[in-house]
């Protein structure tokens, strides 16, 4: 049997739908059929080509995404969390796999385990070949984390949660967001549109989101923010600073985040945070992309940054109870805001790169 797939040559070429047979499953493995998978902001870098994979193409890109168990190989009876596991269950799923046999894995910090993408960006030609998201299947391997999706959740709602809302449940937390803190966030993609959420949900006083367009905007305010700061209509970094000072009583803010992938955004980031306070760093994840600042900023403040790449998988689970818990409060439903069919690849990621979607997908159908 064949599934299809849409192979990534290189940036600036067309996306090429290919066929190829499943692949056979090892004992411990699982075979997805994805449902829906997305656009996020890590692959629109490598379409662009401002982020490079360090593996030969042509690729099968994508990493969020959401489907049905298809078939399983020996072994698979459960879920991370013990639950019962059968074909056809929805899943939802890490994309990476912490080596276990590192440094950084014996410590306890997988998130931080170099070697966690061993299936990730290899060739489409590699087998088991469904190593991404855009592609009818995909292959996750023996010990990669899974759970089974209430019923009560859409797709809709969980497609995003494999990356961006697992991301910053992660993050948040080790950045160390408390009850009454103030939080600013730069972005309101995906990534600031669930940080809205989930530092109200931690219990922040206020969040402050930052952003230029105004549709993102409106979603963030939907989503928990208390006040909105439009780039349009304080175009300078310094009005922009001045203002998150004056809804600080003058102080800063506890808590700053940065979601945007834009290094200036951590020149103007930096001087909101408060005295003491804090400033996680998440967008910023293309190498070579430099910024000049002065240390002395964070020295003579005491300003600490976290930076915090993928997570540990107990934020996956952690963040499927959190859709439960405050499911109707959100609209959560709306963050994948533009639907393309695989077919139509090219065009999802040319509207996704004009910037004015929260989260474009494909629905496999
Ligand atoms: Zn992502
Ligand atoms: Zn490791």
């Amino acid at each position: 049997m064949n599934g299809r797939l849409a192979v990534f040559h290189e940036p600036g070429k067309p996306f090429e739908i290919q066929e190829r047979q499943l692949p056979p499953l090892k004992p411990g493995a699982i075979l997805v059929k994805i449902t829906l998978s997305n656009i996020c902001g890590s692959d629109l870098h490598m379409w662009r080509g401002d982020m490079k994979i360090a593996t030969p193409g042509p690729w099968v890109l994508g990493h969020e995404m959401v489907g049905r168990v298809f078939a399983v190989g020996a072994g698979v009876e459960s879920d991370s969390a013990g639950q019962p596991l059968d074909e056809g269950d929805r899943v939802v799923y890490s994309y990476y796999l912490p080596c276990m046999r590192c440094y950084n894995c014996l410590h306890g910090h997988t998130a931080a385990c170099p070697n966690r993408f061993p299936s990730w960006w290899l060739s489409a030609g590699t087998h088991p070949h469904f190593n991404g998201a855009y592609g009818e299947y995909y292959y996750l391997a023996p010990g990669q984390a899974v759970f089974k999706i209430p019923d009560e959740l859409s797709d809709d709602m969980v497609a995003p949660l494999n990356c961006a809302l697992s991301q910053m449940v992660y993050s948040l937390h080790q950045v160390g967001v408390k009850w009454g803190d103030s939080v600013v966030i730069q972005g309101a993609g995906g990534l600031g549109v669930y940080a809205a959420a989930i530092t109200k949900d931690m219990g922040a006083d206020q969040v402050i989101v930052i952003d230029k367009f105004e549709e993102r905007l409106r979603l963030a305010s939907q989503c928990g923010a208390d006040h909105l700061i439009n780039l349009d209509e304080l175009p300078s970094s310094k009005e922009r600073i001045s203002r998150v000072r004056e809804l600080t009583s003058g102080w800063g803010a506890d808590v700053v985040v940065e979601v945007t992938g834009n290094p200036q955004a951590v020149a103007e980031g930096i001087p909101m945070v408060r005295q003491g306070g804090s400033y996680l760093w998440v967008g910023n994840i293309n190498r070579g992309k430099t910024l000049e600042f002065d240390p002395s900023l964070l020295v003579n403040a005491n300003r600490r940054v976290v930076g915090v790449a993928t997570y540990e998988s107990w934020a996956l689970q952690k963040a499927l109870d959190f859709l439960k818990r405050t499911k109707g409060k959100y609209p959560f439903d709306h963050i994948l805001s533009h639907k393309f069919t695989l077919d139509n690849i090219n065009a999802a990621f040319d509207q996704a790169d004009r910037g004015d979607v929260t989260r474009a997908a494909i629905a496999m159908g």
